[in-house]
């Protein structure tokens, strides 16, 4: 079979390949993404987006529709699971936007990455694409897909998940340390729901002790989708599979006799699956050659603080700004500028992610939320 050429090869085009894409082709390099899945679906899933990244789809032309689309909470609440007394109230909407710089918003997570993959090029965009080889060349990466097809790359962007075969490539097979955490994730009956007559809050995290949680939210502006997350700590995890049914009955189990509103939670759950959460030290080298990572194949963790998805996809804004400035012949100053410009705000984020005590206490999130990856100092 011919070998074809490209600039740059995204490999996976999950949320933050596929803005490493827009980011890339926006900046006049000609890109093409490789996904291995036929084709995405709504997954029963919600995201948080913060500021940070919402700066960033303004960019890529994106971020009035997910405002559109997406639910924006006034306030993220945290909240005893017994009690209901806040234990903070950390102010969004508005307030976000003015001092932020851009919107928080919760959203289905197929939703916003159907958006991204509609601002993708179509004819750059290669589903059913599973990478299987890599053969670093003098002057381009020779990748072989499981379908046969062999592209020659000048630069290749492993964007390719927690499982990433880009940093096997780099630092040799090895696979992701189990948490010890699952999370729970449903997306629940609203009939049931609006049945108990109960307020519900656009954005509210509820605590037990030992740091069990429950993240609630709206995924929808109209509301009309309310959908949350648990964090729970379990003796192991024996699935090969990414994820498991669980039921009404598991949640009843973990979470019952708690306040009313989370009864109502529990009550309103229809069909719930479980997930693990794996875990990776940071890495040491986040490139080499012609290779570069971002997002989960470099610093995957535990989902907390809502900001695994961000994180990649502010990875893919710097990337995108260190190659403009040194251009192609230049990757490898552009990706040594990367990786100092980016190792330490990740590690951060990955490290207090994974203690999970992100807003339970008040705390001033402009750090994180305040950031624009577009304009911040690069190095
Ligand atoms: P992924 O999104 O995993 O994409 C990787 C892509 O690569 C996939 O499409 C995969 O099919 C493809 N791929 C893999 N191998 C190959 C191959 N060999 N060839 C071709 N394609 C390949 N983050 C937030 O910012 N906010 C949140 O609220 C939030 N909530 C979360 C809740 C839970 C329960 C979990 C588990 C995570 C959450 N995250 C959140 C984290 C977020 O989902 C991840 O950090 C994010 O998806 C990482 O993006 P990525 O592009 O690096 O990897």
């Amino acid at each position: 079979m011919n070998i074809e050429k490209v600039e740059i090869a995204v490999i996976g085009a999950g949320l933050g390949g596929a803005a490493a894409a827009a980011l890339l082709a926006g900046a006049g390099f000609s890109v093409h993404s490789f996904e291995q899945a036929p084709a995405f679906t709504r997954l029963g899933a919600g995201i948080h987006i913060g500021p940070n990244v919402m700066k960033i789809f303004r960019r890529i032309g994106i971020e009035k529709k997910l405002e559109q689309i997406g639910s924006h909470p006034d306030f993220w609440f945290s909240r005893d699971g017994m009690t209901g007394d806040y234990l903070s109230r950390i102010p969004l909407g508005d307030y976000g936007r003015k001092e932020y710089g851009a919107s928080y918003i919760t959203i289905h997570r197929g939703d916003m990455h159907a958006v991204q993959i509609d601002a993708l090029p179509q004819d750059k965009v290669h589903f059913g694409h599973r990478l299987t080889g890599i053969e670093e060349r003098e002057t381009d990466v020779l990748l072989t897909f499981e379908n046969g097809r062999r592209v020659a790359a000048g630069l290749v962007v492993g964007a390719d998940g927690i499982n990433s075969m880009i940093r096997d490539m780099l630092l040799g097979p090895e696979k992701p340390r189990f948490s010890g955490w699952v999370g729970h994730r449903a997306l629940v009956n609203m009939d049931k729901l609006r049945n108990s007559g109960l307020e519900f809050e656009a954005c509210v995290k509820w605590w037990w002790e030992a740091s069990r949680h429950i993240m609630a939210y709206a995924t929808k502006g109209d509301g009309s989708e309310y959908y949350y997350v648990t964090g729970v700590p379990v003796d192991g995890w024996e699935h090969e599979t990414s994820f498991v049914d669980s039921s009404r009955e598991e949640m009843e189990a973990i979470f019952g006799g708690s306040h009313p509103m989370v009864q109502a939670l529990v009550d309103a759950t229809e069909t719930v699956t479980k997930w693990p959460f794996w875990n990776r030290d940071p890495l040491n080298i986040w490139s080499r050659g012609r290779l570069v990572m971002l997002g989960d194949a470099c610093h995957p963790m535990r989902p907390h603080m809502a900001q695994g998805a961000c994180m990649a996809i502010e990875d893919a804004a710097i990337l995108t700004r260190c190659l403009e400035e040194s251009g192609m012949a230049g990757y490898k100053d552009a990706f040594s500028l990367y990786e100092a410009t980016r190792r330490e705000r990740a590690t951060k984020v990955q490290t207090i992610s994974n203690a999970n005590t992100w807003l339970k206490q008040p705390e001033d999130p402009a750090w994180v939320y305040a950031y624009d990856p577009l304009t911040a100092a690069l190095g």
